[in-house]
């Protein structure tokens, strides 16, 4: 065989072209300084921000600032054993997270790592701590309630399926147990649960952890884990780990879910600290100038996911997938091309189906904790405007005994009736208002004046109301039984029962429903709403038990 020259100097060319070294010095840098969870390295110079770092001792770092000769590195784990001039080596990848079913039932620290006792995960998938949030195309309206089982917010402040509703007050005034509650309110459904605890107690985070478990709630939970002795750079990544985990279950199975963030003003305090250790510039309150961006960036990743549609016989099984050349149709403009499409099938023999494992959904309760009341600093007011709506608790409302401590006056949900289911939608409808003027009434019998009947009435029936909402701890209603007892509340059952007997004649009112007329309930239940019939039959049943009751 003979080669010509010019055909063996492109060979060679080619080669040349091609070559690539072995060794990638590159990638491998040393630590300039060390300390308070903070390492300055020299050499990484290919180093991206956000990447993942190990160090000799085998802690794992994230680069955080890119400078002209060095860069800032963040250490997740113990950096007293990091020294001057140890070697770190880039990864190339993005921090990430073990992510799947394997974690359900876990509590991990924000690296994914077991805290629990029950031996090491083995989780086959990953995903990168931080990832894009969903445009607009590849989403849909919010319009599935998500129940907290809590009557005062899925009667007057709903929250749907993809919301972010802020949760918002004071110390000890009732946050956590109010997401804690929802957590447990979703053994009624299918919606997965991450709970990501930020800078508290550790006795406070195993609380809430064997609330959890005794109450079957971690079947369908992980918690997530950065306690106060933690780390900050810990106490910084622990949102975005849980919303990693979260979107796994959104993204791969189409599931709904829910994440709940306590708190982010400690998150936000660890960025502070971690910021001003690596000499950013300190903005207001001393937070750097991106601290907005730190929270929503997060909860930008909260949303409903469109549904993916697509034609296919009738007589597929239920769980076809599409093939590579499935014709695909996203979100509601796609179900109507779909449509089109469809009739010039044969209509008979075609069907339009929902792409299993499209559609799911993340919902965020993030918690901000303020000071004395003041939602008008600086991490607070950020808060409220990159979420859907807030509830507002009230310190004076919790001591006076009115718990949950809601200020209904104050806390609105953005997406509203739309998350409601309809039998709701029909009994609490004005509540919110007949609060609020009960409220402003109760001002103004305090200053002892004589009250005209119909003002008396008014005051009764919303100090029964009042009554009614409030709620304990780890005993979230079904939505069901929710409508029961504001529909007796509304329609005047209760105007006159003792103010102290009120909860006793609900709890009696509802066993008396659920033993006696389950029917009824069942009906509702399966309906969600309350037909004219129903609400008839309903009013006699009231009538009914009140005579029982008041006699007993
Ligand atoms: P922190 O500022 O410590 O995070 P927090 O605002 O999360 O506090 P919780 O820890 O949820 O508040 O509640 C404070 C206390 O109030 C707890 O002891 C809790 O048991 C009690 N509590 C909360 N909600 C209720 C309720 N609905 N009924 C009775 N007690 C409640
Ligand atoms: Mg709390």
């Amino acid at each position: 065989m003979k080669f010509r020259v010019d055909e063996i100097a492109s060979v060679i060319k080619q080669e040349i072209a091609q070559y690539q070294s072995e060794i990638d010095v590159a990638q491998v840098g040393k630590v300039l300084e060390v300390g308070d969870g903070i390492a300055r390295i020299y050499g990484l110079g290919k180093a991206m921000a956000g990447e993942m770092l190990e160090f000799e001792n085998g802690a794992i770092g994230q680069v955080f600032n890119l400078e002209d000769n060095s860069i800032g590195a963040v250490v997740l784990g113990d950096y007293l054993e990091i020294k001057e001039g140890d070697t770190v080596r880039g990864t190339g990848q993005l921090l990430s997270v073990p992510v799947g079913d394997a974690m359900v039932g876990r509590v991990v620290d924000p690296l994914g790592r077991p805290l629990d006792d029950q031996g090491a995960i083995d989780s086959s998938h990953r995903r990168p701590l931080e990832s894009n949030a969903p445009g607009i195309a590849e989403r849909q309206p919010v319009d599935e309630p998500l129940q907290t089982g809590i009557k005062a917010i899925d009667s007057m402040i709903p929250i749907g399926r993809g919301q972010r509703e802020l949760i918002i007050g004071d110390r000890k005034t009732g946050k956590t147990a109010i997401a804690v509650d929802t957590i447990i309110d979703q053994k009624n459904s299918d919606v997965i649960c991450v709970y990501v605890a930020i800078g508290q107690k550790e006795s406070t985070i195993a609380g809430v952890v064997d609330v959890l478990r005794k109450n079957g709630a971690m079947d369908y939970t992980i918690v997530v884990a950065a306690g106060s002795s933690d780390p900050a750079p810990l106490q910084y990544i622990a949102p975005y780990a849980g919303t990693a985990m979260a979107e796994y279950f959104m993204y791969q199975q189409g599931r709904d879910t829910l994440c709940v963030y306590d708190d982010l003003s400690k998150q936000a305090a660890a960025y502070r600290q971690l910021s001003l250790l690596l000499r950013r510039p300190p903005g207001r309150e001393a937070y750097p100038g991106d601290v907005f961006y730190i929270h929503s960036r997060l909860l930008e990743r909260s949303c409903k996911l469109a549904n993916q549609y697509m034609i296919v016989p009738a007589s597929d099984p239920p769980d076809t997938r599409p093939t590579s050349d499935t014709k695909i149709y996203i979100g509601v403009p796609g179900k109507v091309e779909a449509e089109e499409d469809l009739k010039k099938l044969d209509s008979d023999k075609h069907e339009i189906r929902i792409i299993p494992g499209t559609g799911g959904s993340m919902t965020a309760l993030p918690m901000v904790e303020t000071l004395e009341g003041e939602v008008s600093a600086y991490i607070p007011t950020n808060m409220i405007s990159i979420t859907d709506g807030q509830i507002y608790l009230e310190p004076d409302l919790f001591f006076a005994g009115f718990r949950p401590a809601i200020n209904v006056g104050i806390s609105v949900s953005r997406v509203g009736g739309k998350a409601q289911i309809k039998a709701m939608k029909k009994v609490a409808g004005s509540l919110r208002l007949d609060l609020a003027a009960y409220r402003e009434l109760e001002a103004f019998a305090q200053l002892g004046t004589e009250l005209d009947t119909a003002t008396q009435r008014q005051l009764d029936r919303g100090q029964r109301m009042v009554e009614l909402l409030k709620q304990d701890q780890y005993g979230p209603y079904h939505v069901i039984d929710q409508v029961i007892s504001i529909f007796a509340g509304t329609q005047g059952y209760c105007d006159d029962i003792p103010l102290e007997r009120v909860a006793d004649f609900e709890e009696g009112l509802l066993k008396y429903v659920r033993d006696a007329y389950s029917e009824l309930r069942d009906g509702m239940i399966e309906t969600l709403d309350l037909s004219d019939e129903a609400s008839q039959e309903l009013k006699e049943i009231i009538k009914d038990f009140k005579k029982r009751f008041m006699s007993a």
